[in-house]
């Protein structure tokens, strides 16, 4: 098998899906004569945030999708940041609300995630849509994993029975992952820092997902022959040789790719893998949001969510 055949190309599968969502966009605005939309909050001047943020308003433009970008300097109290989201709840012509984490420290996470109206929730990280997705009753999903869970079940016929081990148990990424490959009939393990002997449970996964934040921690020896890796990390390390390459920092993965290609079967790469699909699932949730807001029935385009 030549090593390209292995790559899961992330940006391909991003492709696919915005060229589906694109008749939603079409459709809700010859309905309702206005463009489905979002609104990004950003505070203050972290580079990796601003270009996140930047792409996602750039890929909402393209992909017929109203989106505004609210900054605020780091130093906002978290009272005025509340106030902006409350508004953006009232206001009708908003579908979707995104506030960019990290927030600085002075800022309640789980204050601001609670604020923002669950209907307009299209990180999926409201209590409310979390409990549904436990409850399997899914309606709007973390990118994130939403993204993982598309790309697994176009690259594999069935998830049924496979043993998924996922290395971190955040909220944003370990938690809902777990849920979505369970719903998926896997056999999941949720591992984290505290867990012994992580390269042997690692080296039972069928399907292993890596969302740890350590660059390239994940070696041949946590890989099973034939495994299938997701790697969910972005890390910006830098960049030795950044007077040739005028980049001062690179991009790797949690995954040593070079280390592991030989062993797995499919590999998600960094950058241009998980990457370009949380943004796609943020046009999805965005176009699911408004639809259901509109009490419109809107077809998922991913099985089962
Ligand atoms: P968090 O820091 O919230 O969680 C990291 C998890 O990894 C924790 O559960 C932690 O365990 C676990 N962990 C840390 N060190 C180890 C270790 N040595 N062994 C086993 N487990 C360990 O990170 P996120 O979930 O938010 O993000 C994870 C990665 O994914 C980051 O690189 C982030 O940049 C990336 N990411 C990428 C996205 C994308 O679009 N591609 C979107 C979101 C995140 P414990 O709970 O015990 O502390």
């Amino acid at each position: 098998m030549i090593k390209n055949s292995k790559i899961i190309d992330g940006k391909l599968h991003a492709q696919n899906l915005l060229k589906k969502l694109k008749p939603f966009g079409v459709k809700y605005f010859e309905k309702f004569g206005r463009k489905p939309s979002l609104a990004v909050i950003l505070l203050g001047d972290n580079p990796a945030s601003q270009i996140y943020v930047k792409n996602k308003i750039r890929i909402s433009r393209d992909n017929n999708i109203k989106s505004t970008e609210i900054l605020f300097p780091n130093d906002i109290s978290e009272n005025k940041l509340l106030d902006k989201i409350i508004e953006l709840n009232k206001n009708n012509s908003i579908d979707g609300i995104l506030v960019q984490l990290p927030l600085p420290k002075h800022i309640s996470e789980k204050i601001i995630i609670n604020t923002i109206d669950p209907e307009k929730d299209v990180d999926g990280f409201h209590p409310k849509n979390f409990g549904n997705l436990l409850m399997g009753n899914s309606n709007l999903v973390p990118c994130t994993p939403l993204g993982c869970i598309y790309m697994l079940k176009n690259e594999l016929t069935n998830l049924n029975g496979k043993h998924a081990v996922i290395i971190g148990r955040s909220n944003i990424v370990g938690k809902p992952m777990a849920s979505l490959l369970l719903s998926s009939n896997c056999t999941v393990t949720v591992t984290h820092s505290k867990t012994k002997n992580l390269d042997d449970i690692c080296k039972r996964a069928d399907i292993l997902v890596a969302a740890i934040g350590r660059p390239a921690m994940i070696n041949e020896n946590y890989i099973k022959e034939n495994a299938i890796v997701i790697d969910v990390g972005i890390n910006r390390v830098e960049n030795n040789n950044h007077k040739l390459s005028q980049k001062k920092y690179t991009l790797v993965g949690d995954v040593d790719y070079d280390r592991v290609i030989d062993k797995v079967s499919k590999i998600t790469p960094v950058p241009g893998g998980v990457g370009p699909m949380t943004i796609a699932c943020l046009m999805h949730n965005t176009l699911k949001a408004a639809f259901l807001r509109k009490k419109e029935n809107f077809i998922s385009i991913i099985e089962g969510v």
